[in-house]
């Protein structure tokens, strides 16, 4: 083995969060990397979503890069453009706009045995070589469009949330909306005032735990920017850490004291918001809390019962070009559709192309369930490393955490290439179907899996989740155990 060190060449795709964040942290090492994006602007879901009322529900102080505190919160949750605002500011003020190549998406990735390097193709029919690539490639951005007949007869304006149509008619209009996951939740409470009417077809109504929401002040601002330890105070709160840690906790033990606080809180929330005994009954879900994500909202059930809004629990029967018939007969006459409809979550980095060595392709190992060893890495594919990939923590909580903890493992990996001591860095497949037998046996007992539909399900129905608690996570993710990788000199 050789342990000259080599300068190894960076492709990063996307430019939302978890690229920028591969990108400052590349460019502090002085190393050189480009980042292909396939948009014009950075912020991958970020800039994606639009839609009225999009708020980030964790608490904006912790939804900051550690290393980048921001002063200029207007409130305790920001808005989806005041997040965006954010992610424009840090990847102008660390400089690596220049290393970005925008309108730039890679349509595959494919690994040379030989030379164990990466030939990505690129949109405009370019190659280009790298020795290391991150997967940045988000989780939530191929938007799942529902299969519901006659949605392509609609006569007004149908559209996906992520592809919100600022032409569309909400201003006193009759506007249907169809999901309730967080999307629908925060539409309900942007736009019941400017509506005619809103119909919210609730397929499975959600459990909603309430949460505070506040402005800070100019003068806190002011005291944020000339003392930064009071972004970490609230970053750092112990009631927030510890908020985070009893649910990881109640998710992985469901018959356990947090999970049926989380679940008594939600119940109560209902209870107590909602007097109307007919709107309580149509809100209430059938399913444990957390299984779906929680909703977290300091508004929603007092925005619900705006004199606009009607919630249809029934079964829609098609589209029709004026409205939506339900399975009932009744008709909801329309003017626009939005459809709060989600993801597709188990795309990641797809549909490039990517194949590993011995031309073993993602989409073939990805056939049952997408996954990685930790969320991370996988065999067959050397030097390949994912942010957010598959099999990572999902709650309530912020990904740019997961994300720089996900960063700090990989660069551990990397220094490996870097210091010469290997070319490739591969986690074995003893390694691999270890940690998935285990994650999915556990991930069937967590609170995901207790009976509910959600995104967070494979086809299969298991839950494609970190199973284990938080503190399991930050903990696997502080040091790879290099007797789970095979280095090839
Ligand atoms: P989602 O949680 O997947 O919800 C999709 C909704 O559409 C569900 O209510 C689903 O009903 C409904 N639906 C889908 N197909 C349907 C059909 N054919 N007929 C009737 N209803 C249908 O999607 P989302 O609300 O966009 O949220 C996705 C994720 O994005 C969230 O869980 C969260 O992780 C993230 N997000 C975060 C924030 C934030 O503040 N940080 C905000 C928005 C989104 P069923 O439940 O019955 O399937």
């Amino acid at each position: 083995m050789t342990s000259t060190p080599k300068a190894l060449r960076y492709a990063i795709i996307g430019a939302g969060m978890a690229g920028v964040l591969a990108a400052i942290k590349l460019k502090e090492r002085g190393e050189q990397f480009t980042v292909y994006e396939k948009a014009a602007k950075i912020g991958g879901t970020w800039r994606e979503n639009r839609y009225p009322g999009l708020t980030c529900d964790v608490p904006a102080h912790a939804y900051t890069y550690s290393f980048e505190p921001y002063a200029e919160w207007r409130n305790y949750y920001a808005t989806g453009s005041e997040v965006q605002g954010y992610f424009e500011y840090v990847a102008d003020k660390y400089g690596i706009l220049p290393s970005i190549r925008f309108g730039c998406e890679v349509v595959s990735t494919v690994f040379d045995d030989a030379r164990q390097v990466w030939t990505l193709g690129l949109a405009n029919g370019e190659t280009v070589e790298a020795d290391v690539v991150i997967a940045a490639s988000g989780v939530l951005h191929h938007p799942k469009m529902p299969d519901i007949p006659g949605l392509d007869t609609f006569a007004g304006k149908a559209f996906h949330t992520a592809r919100w149509d600022d032409s569309a008619q909400i201003d006193g209009a009759k506007v249907g909306l169809i999901g309730c996951g967080s999307t629908g939740i925060q539409i309900v409470t942007a736009i019941n005032k400017q509506v005619d009417k809103l119909v919210h077809f609730q397929r499975s109504p959600q459990w909603v735990m309430p949460v505070p929401q506040f402005e800070y002040t100019d003068e806190e601002r002011a005291a944020f920017r000339s003392n930064p330890e009071l972004m970490d105070a609230i970053r750092y709160n112990e009631e927030y850490i510890g908020a985070i840690k009893r649910f990881t906790d109640g998710v992985t033990d469901i018959e356990g004291p947090e999970m049926h606080e989380i679940e008594e809180v939600c119940r109560q929330n209902l209870e107590n918001s909602i007097p109307d005994p007919e709107l309580r009954e149509k809100l209430r879900p059938n399913y444990r809390a957390a299984c779906k994500r929680l909703i977290y909202s300091w508004c929603y059930y007092e925005e619900v019962q705006h004199p606009a809004v009607f919630v249809e629990t029934g079964r829609i029967e098609r589209i029709e070009p004026t409205g939506v018939r339900m399975q009932d007969g009744t008709f909801h006459e329309l003017d626009t559709l939005i459809l709060a409809t989600g993801f597709q979550a188990d795309r990641f980095i797809r549909p490039t192309t990517v194949l590993g060595a011995g031309g073993i392709s993602l989409d073939h190992v990805w056939e049952r369930r997408p996954t990685a060893y930790l969320a991370v890495t996988l065999p067959g594919f050397p030097n390949f490393f994912m942010l957010n990939g598959p099999t990572g923590p999902v709650g309530n909580f912020s990904l740019i955490d997961i994300a720089e903890r996900q960063w700090t493992y990989i660069d551990q990996l990397i220094e490996q290439l870097r210091s010469g001591h290997a070319r490739s860095v591969v986690p074995t497949q003893a390694a691999f179907d270890d940690y998935e037998t285990r994650r999915v046996a556990a991930a069937k007992k967590t609170i995901f899996g207790s009976g509910c539909t959600s995104w967070y399900l494979d086809n299969e129905g298991v839950p494609a989740t970190w199973p284990w608690s938080y503190d399991a996570f930050a903990d696997a993710m502080a040091a790879p155990v290099m007797e789970d990788y095979a280095l090839i000199a």
